[in-house]
């Protein structure tokens, strides 16, 4: 697989580095649609890694699954005024269908509120209905202006959840629930450190009351919102006439929320863990954690290969996921193959290890190699995988800390700090500052640094008093960033 990879490209030009990381690792290929892509088996397995692991913790909440119909007639659109008017600009319609023009037309849907809202309006009748929880795993069009594969594309695939309750306190409490959710998926199985928060009323969901997020750094220290969850008081209910008959026999609204994530959780993997040779892989979310490599040649020494093969069953019997790699390449273009794809660990063995009942190991984002015994390999293996699973978070999480900054207090600061960066060709990194809970002051820092507010935390390293732009008592205490 291709060549290696131009040294600092990703300190030089980001963009390119990850472009050329995902297309070396085999996750993706333009698909012939602008800004859709197409997701190869290696790339549509993260996904499937993901799917796996939070259909489980959605299953611990007793949430299940089901699916909506992907055309949502226009009418369902404009019932919520917000909403329709949030997606409209994003929305690609199907307005024929057989050579006929269609009576009404059909948006491939943005998200499902409305189908979903129209359903539940149907299904919940009384309190003992409620609470209402379902997940769908699906596509979704929005027609966006600027697309980058996996973080921002015309079609992707998510979950959204979406649930109606009986109670204010009831609907917030999953709001959170799953927000967190969020968090520990991101942290366990993706090693990616985040902030949840919440967002500011700008950065709102079309049609919610208050929208939360969880936001990462990537390695260019830009900001990728990895997920939101929504609470959208009554206006869905309102909208779509979600009503319940209450223990009083009075018909009132339900509260609902939403939540989703996207393959866009792929891309900003990538550039969280991505180093210059391209992508690294956590273990967990790796569709091979471990490639065997034959040393030496192999027409000369067959039975290498031959205990390999052994091996490898050995190791898929443990539960590891693992790939020989036995193609005529030479063993130096086997190494750059592995690197390039991600795989966390790969073993080396050659005839001189095989006398000696051992085997080399490198990790892929350690320099140096270490040699096994055969005994155990595979609870070695397994246990140098967990370490790196670790490892990387940590790494992520010390990135992020060394990026933060505390003590930009004013916009000439901010600008300062931003050319001085430019100056050094350092990252501007994140701004944790006060914001006095205008749109003027977020809408002026943005104009004047291209920074834009990622949220609210919930726990920020410090509180801040001051607002960045107008000077004036801070509300909140808010990171901005540039952001993808
Ligand atoms: P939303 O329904 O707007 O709250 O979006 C839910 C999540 O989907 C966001 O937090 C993003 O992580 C993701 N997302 C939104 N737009 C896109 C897009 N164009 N491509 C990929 N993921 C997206």
């Amino acid at each position: 697989m291709g060549k290696k990879a131009e040294t600092h490209l990703q300190e030089t030009d980001f963009s390119k580095w990850y472009l050329q990381a995902i297309q070396q690792g085999d996750l993706f290929a333009y698909g012939p649609v602008r800004g859709t892509i197409i997701f190869k088996p290696d790339g549509y397995e993260l996904w499937e890694r993901y799917k796996e692991a939070f259909n489980a913790r959605l299953q611990a909440e007793g949430i299940r699954n089901a699916y909506f119909p992907m055309l949502i007639p226009e009418s369902y659109f404009l019932k919520e005024k917000d909403h329709v008017e949030g997606f409209a600009p994003e929305l690609p319609w199907v307005t024929e269908a057989a050579g006929e023009e269609l009576e009404e037309r059909l948006a491939l849907r943005p998200t499902s509120e409305t189908v979903i809202g129209g359903a539940m309006s149907e299904w919940i009748n009384s309190y003992r209905d409620l609470p209402m929880e379902l997940n769908q795993w699906a596509n979704v069009f929005r027609w966006e202006k600027r697309t980058l594969p996996f973080l921002r594309t015309s079609e992707f695939l998510w979950q959204e959840g979406h649930t109606a309750h009986a109670s204010e306190e009831e609907a917030r409490e999953r709001t959170m629930t799953m927000l967190k959710i969020y968090e520990e998926l991101c942290e366990d199985l993706l090693a990616m450190p985040v902030y949840s928060g919440q967002k500011t009323p700008s950065e709102r969901f079309a049609g919610a009351v208050d929208t939360y997020s969880i936001e990462a750094m990537m390695k260019d220290t830009k900001a990728v919102q990895a997920g939101t969850s929504h609470y959208m008081g009554t206006n869905f209910a309102d909208a779509f006439d979600i009503k319940y008959l209450n223990s009083d026999n009075e018909h009132v609204l339900a509260y609902t929320t939403s939540w989703g994530t996207s393959t866009r959780l792929l891309g900003a993997l990538i550039m969280t863990h991505g180093d210059e040779q391209g992508l690294v892989l956590p273990p967990k979310m790796a569709a091979t954690q471990v490639v065997l490599i034959p040393a030496g040649n192999m027409k000369k020494n067959p039975e290498v290969l031959d205990r390999l093969v052994e091996l490898r069953s050995e190791l898929q019997d443990a539960g590891l996921r693992v790939r020989l790699d036995d193609s005529n390449n030479s063993a130096g273009y086997k190494f750059n193959d592995a690197e390039v794809h991600g795989v966390p660990l790969r073993v080396e063995f050659g005839p001189r290890d095989m006398a000696n009942d051992q085997v080399m190991i490198k990790m892929r984002d350690l320099d140096d190699k270490e040699s096994l015994r055969l005994e155990g390999l595979a609870e070695a293996i397994q246990e140098r995988l967990d370490t790196m699973q670790v490892r990387l978070l940590d790494k992520a999480k010390e990135f992020r800390k060394t990026h933060e900054h505390y003590d930009i207090d004013t916009l000439e600061d901010l600008k300062a700090h931003i050319a001085k960066c430019e100056e050094n060709g350092q990252r501007p990194g994140w701004v944790l500052a006060g914001w006095d809970g205008t749109d003027e002051s977020e809408a002026a820092i943005k104009e004047a640094t291209g920074f834009t507010s990622r949220n609210i935390p919930f726990d920020p390293p410090m509180e801040k008093s001051v607002d960045l732009y107008s000077g004036k008592p801070a509300k909140y205490t808010v990171w901005f960033a540039r952001a993808y």
